[in-house]
């Protein structure tokens, strides 16, 4: 329709990323097990209990020693993880140390079993101790009352490992941000229907869902709007009654495409309708009664490529996520490529194995949901550029 001017990619999602930051509000907390705050959102900081670790550790197994001293010790006993030693490492003498146990008092370097000959509890060592070699100080990780993890961080499997070392049997964390979908179209019928040749099951919501609860929020999936005036804006008043609002399909230029026209007549802002990206170039962004709304183009690849380039992020960050993140890396093209320019493309591609190379996905257009079922990520282009070779580094999305 026209309100705001066309957007490259970069500028649309930082419209996003500052809209939705600008209006946010804290989400609501809630305290959790430890185990249930896997995918969840910390609502505080963590903070260090104590020193990490707690004491000098030996990260080798070997002998602790003093450093600088002769390489012929005596070896005057033995310290194993779970354990400390009582006595001190005096001059001449060695205690024999496993990996992860405490170093004793007196000693200040391991020397690694693999570099010492022993005889009887006499050892020599090839090669002079440097100090502090094979120690992990005490604090070297964490001092006790360090930040260990930030509020607005989601815990993934190195986050539950931290929360669980520093002991945090339950955790605090934002309620999910509940996220409405509203599919819209006359041809869109219900999974278990038999459609007829010129209709199509609803997969955007099924697709939509799983992105959502993905991005930490909790899907609200709502009717198929009829192509009709009234029963879409019936499905947007109830959709509002969640956090934020997509709806899938209805913003093209086309004669029964009425989501803008509704959204306009609510009053609505828009921030954009139309980003120099395919698929999805016309994506709605805006906001209505305080909520934030995306108009997704309504072909599945369209939907699906909107909502992780730009509703994710405003889920993420509705969800009180401090930094949302698009997972980009490069991979080496397996042949070439080119494009007609001026957009940048989300194309069905498939990274192998080790995700060093990457291979485009040949598909039909963006209705193509085969295509995409048969990709493991998407080709991301710049928009200037027209030529690939095969083994250039391309820009790949992951999934
Ligand atoms: P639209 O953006 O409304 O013009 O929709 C474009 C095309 O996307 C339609 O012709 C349908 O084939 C497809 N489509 C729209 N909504 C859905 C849906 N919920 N699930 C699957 N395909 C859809
Ligand atoms: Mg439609």
């Amino acid at each position: 329709m026209g309100f705001v001017p066309t957007m490259t990619f970069e500028e649309a999602r930082a419209c996003v990323m500052a809209t939705v930051r600008a209006g946010a509000r804290e989400p609501a907390v809630e305290m959790v097990s430890l185990l249930d705050s896997a995918g969840r959102t910390l609502a505080v900081d963590c903070k260090a209990d104590r020193d990490y670790p707690a004491a000098d550790r030996s990260v080798r197994d070997g002998f602790a020693v003093r450093s600088g001293e002769p390489s012929e010790l005596s070896v005057i006993g033995e310290v194993r993880a779970g354990a400390a030693f009582e006595g001190e490492v005096r001059p001449d003498q060695a205690v024999e140390i496993m990996t992860g146990a405490p170093v004793p008092a007196g000693a200040d370097a391991v020397v690694m079993v693999e570099h010492v000959d022993r005889d009887g509890d006499r050892i020599r060592s090839r090669a002079a101790a440097a100090p502090g070699q094979n120690i992990s100080p005490r604090g070297c990780e964490a001092r006790e009352g360090d930040v260990v993890l930030r509020r607005g961080t989601r815990v993934g499997f190195a986050e539950m490992a931290m929360l669980a070392t520093i002991g945090c049997a339950g955790v605090r964390v934002y309620r999910r941000p509940r996220v409405a979908v509203i599919p819209t179209g006359d041809e869109v019928v219900d999974v278990t229907a038999t459609p007829r040749p010129f209709e199509v099951r609803n997969s955007n919501a099924y697709a939509l869902a799983v992105q959502i609860r993905r991005a930490g929020a909790e899907p609200v999936i709502l009717q198929v709007a009829r192509d009709e005036y009234s029963h879409t804006r019936f499905l947007v008043e109830r959709g509002l009654e969640s956090d934020m609002l997509l709806l899938s399909g209805g913003v093209s230029a086309g004669k029964y495409d009425l989501v803008e026209k509704v959204l306009a007549e609510m009053e609505a802002e828009f921030f954009f309708d139309r980003v120099k990206i395919q698929p999805g170039q016309p994506v709605v962004f805006g906001r209505v009664r305080g909520k934030i709304f995306f108009g997704l183009p309504g072909n599945p690849v369209s939907t699906m490529v909107c909502y992780e380039v730009f509703g994710r992020a405003a889920t993420e960050i509705l969800g009180g996520q401090q930094e949302p993140l698009l997972p980009m890396a490069y991979a080496r093209l397996t042949e070439p490529f080119r494009q007609k320019p001026g957009l940048t493309r989300f194309l069905p591609a498939k990274l192998a194995p080790a995700g060093e190379q990457v291979t485009p996905v040949s598909w039909s257009g963006s209705g193509d949901v085969a295509a995409l079922a048969r990709a493991n990520a998407f080709l991301v282009t710049e928009p200037d550029r027209e030529t690939w070779e095969a083994g250039d580094p391309i820009r790949v999305l992951l999934r």
